[in-house]
């Protein structure tokens, strides 16, 4: 195998392996995860001498400017902190692709349109 062929093969594979690495994309969401502590206003409560209750927000920042904040219930917090890593996964698999194919442009190692599906 020519080294041209070779370095096409090895970028092509490394496409294949970051499109394995993507999240479901009904799986995202964007925002950070922070935790404030809160007193829940009840005068018996342990929380009116010491610290508050820990709640944990969502946090985004909307076109505009905006920002909204949405409580977190403790049940849903593993699920949206993957959903908060899956956005950023998959942003990064985005550019990981994209650096590839400005690789396989610049080396010239890119064929002029299929006319049918590549075989896999
Ligand atoms: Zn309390």
């Amino acid at each position: 195998m020519k080294k041209h062929d070779r370095e096409r093969k090895r970028l092509e594979e490394r496409k294949k392996t970051i499109a394995a690495s993507v999240p479901p994309f009904e799986e995202i969401v964007r925002g950070s995860l922070f935790e404030r502590k809160i007193k829940c206003g009840k005068a018996s409560c342990h929380c009116a001498q010491g610290q508050g209750h820990p709640v944990t927000y969502l946090s985004v920042t909307l076109k505009g400017g905006k920002t909204v904040q949405i409580t977190v219930p403790k049940k849903l917090l593993p699920r949206v902190q993957r959903w908060v890593k899956n956005y950023s996964d998959f942003w990064s698999a985005l550019e990981q692709v994209s650096e590839v194919n400005r690789q396989l442009l610049r080396k010239r190692l890119l064929d002029s349109e299929p006319r049918e599906p590549r075989a896999q």
